[in-house]
């Protein structure tokens, strides 16, 4: 139904355009090259570039609010990055210092940290505050985009799998 998705690339922020049944290989940036969807997180602290990725990238964006100073940010760090590389057919993830990027953190009312906020196409479906594993971010963001199955690319071209965890 949909030929093709849009994802932004993490390196040049350029967006390619892709085949949704190539959706799932290792596509990368018709500009830079760069893998567009390389199982990493993808830093966004400044409000542009968090705007593009948020609202042009087809994919789901999971953003995780953090800052250096905070224990529970950096103890579930390692578990954000795990997931970012288990989940990468169905979401992106990224994270705003919001240390640096206070402007965003205040545009999503963003009241403690750590906060994940799941986004699809600009919108926020989901939020979740406090520390959380790996398998409860793919838990939440599961749960999440199941309201949003219906509209087109969640269910069709980068289906949520359950992630043996
Ligand atoms: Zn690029």
């Amino acid at each position: 139904m949909y030929a093709s998705v849009n994802l932004v690339c993490p390196g040049c922020d350029a967006v390619s355009r892709v085949a949704s049944a190539r959706a799932h290989e290792a596509t990368r940036c018709s500009r830079c090259r760069a893998e567009l969807l390389p199982g990493a997180s993808v830093s966004l602290d400044d409000p542009i570039r968090f705007q593009k990725h948020i609202i042009s990238h087809d994919a789901p964006v999971l953003v995780s609010f953090w800052a250096p100073w905070c224990g529970p940010c950096r103890i579930m760090a390692e578990a954000f990055e795990e997931a970012a590389r288990r989940l990468k057919w169905e979401l992106r993830l990224a994270k705003v210092n919001t240390d640096r990027a206070g402007q965003i953190a205040e545009r999503y009312q963003v009241q403690a940290i750590p906060t994940m906020i799941l986004f699809h196409r600009g919108r926020e479906v989901g939020r979740f505050q406090g520390s959380i594993t790996a398998a409860g971010i793919a838990r939440f963001a599961e749960d999440h985009l199941a309201a949003a199955r219906g509209t087109p690319v969640a269910p069709q071209v980068l289906p949520i799998a359950s992630p043996a965890l």
